[in-house]
């Protein structure tokens, strides 16, 4: 009966709980309710695209997301609106003990809150499939074994992942990008994140670099929850109502709605890297730009400078160089023209005063115009004019042969002297001129005060005489120079005018008495000097550089008359002077040498190179170089005039030559003619022993070749036997019998 009246009892009071419940429901119980059933709902909002705050067209926050609108669907189905608040709280646990909301989401199953109550949760809203992202061109094969980076925010589900994957090492971030970072520097070998979560951060720009690797790990609830109070139990079974009521047509179309939609919002760093060419390329335009400028300024600049030094080095009235302008110049043209004779003139118009009054001054500024118009027409780019001051003029110029002084007379000075007479006016200009002519000094310390101060004392003593003219400071320097000018100055002349000859100069065998050959010594009969020696004019060709042309010339004309001889069936050979100058010129000049007697059809061995001793003196690599590589091509290197400079008695040793040339010097000792021939006697011998093949030059009377023959030296070259000669008359000798010539 008892118990009849407590089943009683117990079925009134469900009855009558049952019969509230649609008044309990709809709003007044609920803590956080409002009165027109409104469920408020506490959400983080960093969970996009499943849970995440969006900005309306009014600029107010609106929570949205997969698991907002299928919580929209399920409170709809029961007749409720939802309320969704961004939770303050640190954590989902933390929430839960906040009444201000009547739910919170998401929870993947019950847990306690932070103050140590048990919670209770919804049926599942949505499963959401957890899957990996790695690095592009990577594969995670063992996901058992590998190292995975998660978001902080998924700790909770860190412990599910622990459970499935007992061997994986999950390592958690403070954020993606930290869990990119780690992904990249290989601290991870790959992350994890739920499918949805992915969809959306992998549209970043700077995640291309990453993919999706198509396993689905596990997948996690997503659930709500809320204290478990009993109006909390008759929430969460009211709405478990509700999503029982959600279609799997209602969830797919959620699901799609947001992993299709372009949910990522670029930030500036995102704008930066997607459009980073077109930033490059704006880069690139601006520091073009810059350069540019930069250029132009510098361009501007320059000229600006430019435009100051040509009116510090050039004369505003004439056009000619300053001072300051005749220092530089002269002093780069001695510079690049180390070997070209050059003279100084120091330039005056005497009574330029009276002109100045009696012409007017234009007029007078119009003659030293002239002047300079005439010089300037003269003379070279390798020679500089200058106005010094008023009317003294500086010349700096190629030391003239004859032929120049008379041209520089009647393209400069006469008519600037007939100057006012062209102009009907009967007064004749004068001039007074003083030279310096430079000496190699000059060239190695370049001082154009200096000179200019000697051509200036010149110039005085020439303005004492009464009708100027000129005056030269160093009359020996000026005779040397004008004859290095006509030398040189000459040369191409002299050569397209057949001055210069190849002399032979036989040699011989005095015991047998036979002719073994010749050298060959140029000759050059000068159309003004006369027939020159080869003392005089080789010295002055190999400083200004001309002695290349000279051998070239002399070695072909050898080679044309042997090539001529083998024709006629005398086979002879030459031999040929090769200077240190030569070599310097032409650093392959073995190769020369061979193109030669391949062009002329000889032998190597018809042409002895004899090289002059003293170029061996010193430390020259490319002089035995090139000795060498005429010997492998087979010619025969001889040492010429070996004992008339710095003869060592090591050369013999240590330069490879195929024979040696005594000099005639060593004949002509006459304080010590005893002491001499031991000398002499002793040196044979040696080259005796040495096996070197020897000659001797300058040997002038019998008694001479007599001492040589004795000591073993049989082949001669010197005045007893013959003379340097013409070709014609060494043509005609008896090369089988010298003896004839001797008597
Ligand atoms: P070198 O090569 O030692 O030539 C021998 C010089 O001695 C020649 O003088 C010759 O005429 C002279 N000589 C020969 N026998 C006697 C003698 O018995 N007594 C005296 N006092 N002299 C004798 P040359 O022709 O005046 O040549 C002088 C130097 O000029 C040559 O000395 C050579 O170093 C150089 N030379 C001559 N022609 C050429 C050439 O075509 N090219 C080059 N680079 N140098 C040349
Ligand atoms: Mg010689
Ligand atoms: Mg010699």
């Amino acid at each position: 009966m008892v118990l009849s009246l407590k089943r009683k009892i117990i079925s009134v009071i469900i009855m009558s709980l049952i019969l509230v419940t649609p008044f309990f429901t709809s709003g007044v119980s609920f803590a956080a309710t409002n009165t027109d059933n409104t469920i408020v709902v506490g959400v983080p909002t960093d969970r996009c695209p499943m849970i995440y705050a969006e900005k309306s067209e009014d600029s107010v926050n609106t929570i949205v997301g997969i698991g907002p609108d299928l919580l929209r669907i399920a409170c709809k189905n029961i007749g409720y609106n939802v309320e969704f608040k961004a939770i303050d709280e640190p954590s989902l646990k933390a929430a839960l003990d906040n009444t201000s909301y009547d739910l919170v989401m998401p929870f993947g199953s019950a847990i306690e809150s932070a103050s140590g109550q048990s919670s209770i949760v919804s049926d599942n809203l949505i499963l959401t499939p957890f899957t990996v992202v790695i690095s592009e061109g990577d594969t995670l094969t063992d996901f058992n074994s590998s190292k995975m980076g998660m978001v902080k925010s998924l700790a909770g589900v860190s412990d599910t992942v622990k459970t499935l994957y007992p061997n994986m090492e999950v390592i958690l971030y403070e954020s993606m990008s930290d869990c990119v970072e780690a992904l990249r520097n290989d601290e991870v070998d790959a992350l994890l994140q739920n499918s949805y979560v992915w969809s959306y951060v992998l549209q970043k720009p700077s995640y291309t670099d990453l993919h999706v690797q198509p396993t689905t790990m596990f997948s996690m609830d997503f659930r709500v929850g809320t204290l478990d109070t009993p109006e909390g139990q008759v929430l969460i079974d009211k709405l478990n109502q509700g999503i029982s009521m959600i279609t799997d047509t209602q969830r797919q179309a959620v699901i799609l709605d947001y992993t299709s939609r372009k949910l990522y919002k670029y930030d500036t760093h995102d704008f930066l890297y997607a459009n980073r060419f077109i930033f490059i390329c704006f880069a690139a335009l601006i520091i073009l730009i810059a350069l540019h400028f930069i250029a132009k300024q510098q361009l501007l600049q320059k000229a600006q400078k430019a435009q100051i030094k040509q009116m510090l080095d050039y004369d505003s009235l004439t056009g000619a160089l300053t001072m300051a302008g005749f220092r530089e110049k002269a002093k780069e043209l001695l510079l690049e023209n180390p070997t070209t004779p050059y003279l100084i003139s120091y330039n005056n118009i005497k009574n330029f005063k009276f002109i100045n009054d009696k012409m007017g001054m234009n007029s007078a500024d119009e003659l030293l115009c002239f002047w300079v118009e005439k010089s300037l027409e003269y003379f070279s780019d390798k020679e500089a004019i200058a106005r010094i001051d008023a009317d003294h003029f500086a010349v700096l110029c190629c030391m003239p042969d004859d032929n120049g002084v008379e041209a520089m007379e009647t393209i400069v000075f006469e008519p600037v002297k007939k100057y006012y007479i062209n102009q009907g006016n009967d007064y004749e200009v004068q001039i007074s001129s003083g030279l310096y002519v430079l000496t190699p000094e000059d060239y190695k310390n370049i001082n154009v005060d200096k000179m200019l101060d000697c051509a200036r004392l010149a110039e005085k003593k020439a303005h004492l005489s009464v009708t100027g003219g000129y005056e030269v400071y160093n009359l020996d320097q000026w005779e040397a120079g004008r004859l290095l000018s006509d030398i040189c100055g000459h040369f191409s002349t002299a050569k397209k005018q057949n001055e210069i000859q190849v002399w032979y100069q036989p040699q011989v065998n005095y015991r047998t008495g036979k002719i073994i050959g010749a050298e060959a010594l140029c000759r050059w009969n000068h159309e003004k000097l006369g027939w020159l020696s080869p003392g005089l004019f080789i010295p002055m060709l190999e400083q200004s550089g001309l002695i290349y042309d000279l051998d070239c010339l002399v070695w072909e004309t050898v080679c044309q008359n042997i090539h001529r001889w083998n024709e006629q069936g005398f086979k002879r050979s030459i031999s040929v002077n090769l200077s240190r100058f030569d070599i310097e010129k032409n650093k392959n000049i073995a190769e020369h040498f061979n193109n030669l007697i391949q062009k002329y059809g000889l032998e190597p061995s018809q042409l002895r190179i004899e090289i002059t001793e003293t170029a061996y003196a010193g430390d020259n690599k490319l002089l035995l170089e090139t000795t060498a590589q005429l010997q492998d091509l087979g010619f025969e290197v001889e040492m010429d005039d070996f004992g008339s400079g710095y003869s060592s008695l090591n050369m013999l040793t240590e330069i490879p030559v195929n024979g040696i040339k005594l000099d005639y010097i060593f004949l002509k000792n006459k304080k010590n003619p005893e002491r001499t021939k031991i000398v002499i006697e002793y040196i044979l011998k040696m080259l005796r022993s040495l096996k070197c093949n020897f000659i001797t030059e300058g040997v002038e009377t019998k008694e001479q070749a007599d001492f040589l023959v004795e000591r073993g030296c049989e082949r001669m070259q010197g005045f007893y036997f013959y003379k340097p000669m013409p070709i014609e008359e060494f043509e005609a000798l008896d090369f089988n019998n010298i003896n004839n010539r001797l008597q």
